[in-house]
């Protein structure tokens, strides 16, 4: 039969929150930018100190002698509560609002319990009350603001949590249905330590997986940016192209493509050097991005020359944008050692329908009209020349149904 041995659990779980404070503050030096990950750090060596000031309870088995250690546990876990709404970039009111509410709450009962601490009954029983409160708090976040390449792992400690939750939950019933001064809290804590053993294991590896999750979401976006400007790259484009085609094949709204090409920036770079020309080019991308809707993107083709893709905007509207752009551009002033630099950026436009219904294809017309633009004095937009393609035949015709 095993005996549970309180002192030994709380020694294990000192040494499994111990190790996944080191673990997790390495992550947090490898990668300073990714927020929350510090506070997990914390969070995990206070559960570490808390559990080994549980020890002390052998030598002094009167309850106040607990509440150090259930101070420490309690303040880790609302940190990791503090980490996880940094992580996640849970910016909104609500969210907030609700993790100070839980943090409030868990320091009154902790109060409370200090207040009562000569009845350790209902001591105990306040316990597994606090610890529901921070597992749903935490379980809530993960479930709304675990996205992308996070979904799996937010919703794997969810589930951690909501486990964790149900059982606190059934213990807090039994010790209320017998009464919390019967001793059946302390009856239960042996158990409840040794579950809490299991469920500090799996948050310990849910923790990492998100951070793994996070490296993976940087790597991605990495590989889809380019490094100078923050623009998408070509790779980035093709893929966020083929996504609009395919939805506008499905029936979605049309979208456009432009491209842009700066103005003789040869001579810019030659006149004021290439460091010059590289601030030209970041300028440039702000300000186009800076006039251009959430939806849109923009991408850097190579060298100077650029292209947006537009959903939702298509005829007109799109050769109105790239104006607007034309005179944004052309109205930037860039300081430099050498005087101030301006620039200017030929246009050419395409869209869905009109062009053309491949996504290559509209770019290869909105291409054909930059260089219209260029042939024609730059600093202009030109619009590509309709596709004189016959529309595809619907699929029920070829069928013959
Ligand atoms: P046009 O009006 O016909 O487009 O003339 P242009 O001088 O802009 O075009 P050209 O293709 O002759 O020259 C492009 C220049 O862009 C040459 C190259 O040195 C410069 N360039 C390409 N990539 C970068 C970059 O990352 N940074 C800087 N500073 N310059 C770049
Ligand atoms: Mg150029
Ligand atoms: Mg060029």
């Amino acid at each position: 039969m095993i005996v549970l041995d309180l002192t030994s659990l709380c020694l294990a779980n000192s040494i499994v929150t111990g190790v996944t404070a080191l673990v997790l503050l390495s992550m947090r030096q490898q990668h300073a930018d990714m927020r929350g990950v510090g506070s997990w750090a914390a969070g995990q060596a206070a559960y570490a100190g808390g559990f080994l000031l549980l020890l002390q309870v052998d030598a002094d088995p009167r309850p106040h002698a607990a509440l150090p250690g259930f101070f420490c546990l309690f303040t880790g876990s609302l940190l990791i509560s503090f980490g996880l709404l940094r992580f996640l970039r849970a910016a909104g009111a609500t969210v907030r609002r609700v993790v100070a509410a839980t943090a409030s709450i868990v320091w009154l009962l902790l109060l409370m319990a200090a207040l009562i601490w000569d009845r350790p009954g209902p001591v105990l029983t306040l316990m597994p009350a606090i610890q529901i409160l921070v597992s749903v708090t935490n379980m809530l976040m993960l479930w709304q603001y675990g996205r992308g390449a996070l979904r799996t792992p937010a919703l794997a400690l969810a589930f951690v949590f909501c486990l964790w939750a149900l059982f606190c939950l059934m213990r807090l019933g039994f010790i209320l249905a017998k009464g919390p001064d019967t001793g059946a809290a302390m009856d239960t804590l042996p158990g409840a330590v040794l579950a809490s053993t299991l469920v500090l294991t799996c948050h310990a590896l849910g923790l990492v997986w998100l951070v793994v999750g996070r490296m993976q979401q940087h790597l991605l976006a990495q590989a889809l940016t380019d490094p100078l400007t923050q623009a998408l790259n070509r790779r980035g484009l093709e893929e966020r192209g083929r996504e609009q085609q395919s939805l506008a094949d499905r029936g979605g709204a049309a979208f456009s493509v432009v491209t842009f090409d700066l103005d003789h920036f040869k001579l810019l770079n030659d006149t004021h050097g290439h460091m010059v020309g590289d601030t030209v080019l970041v300028r440039v991308v702000e300000t186009v991005k800076q006039q251009l809707q959430p939806s849109d993107l923009v991408a850097r083709l190579g060298g100077e020359e650029f292209c947006l893709l537009m959903p939702g905007t298509a005829g007109a509207a799109a050769s109105g944008v790239a104006d607007r752009l034309r005179h944004a551009i052309a109205d930037l002033l860039i300081p430099a050692t050498t005087g101030p630099v301006s620039v200017t950026a030929s246009f050419g436009v395409a869209w869905h329908g009109t062009h053309g219904r491949d996504w290559h294809a509209l770019l290869d017309a909105a291409d054909r009209a930059l260089y219209q633009a260029k042939n024609q004095g730059r600093n202009r937009v030109e619009t590509a020349p309709a596709d004189l393609m016959p529309p595809p035949v619907p699929l029920r015709l070829i069928a013959g149904c």
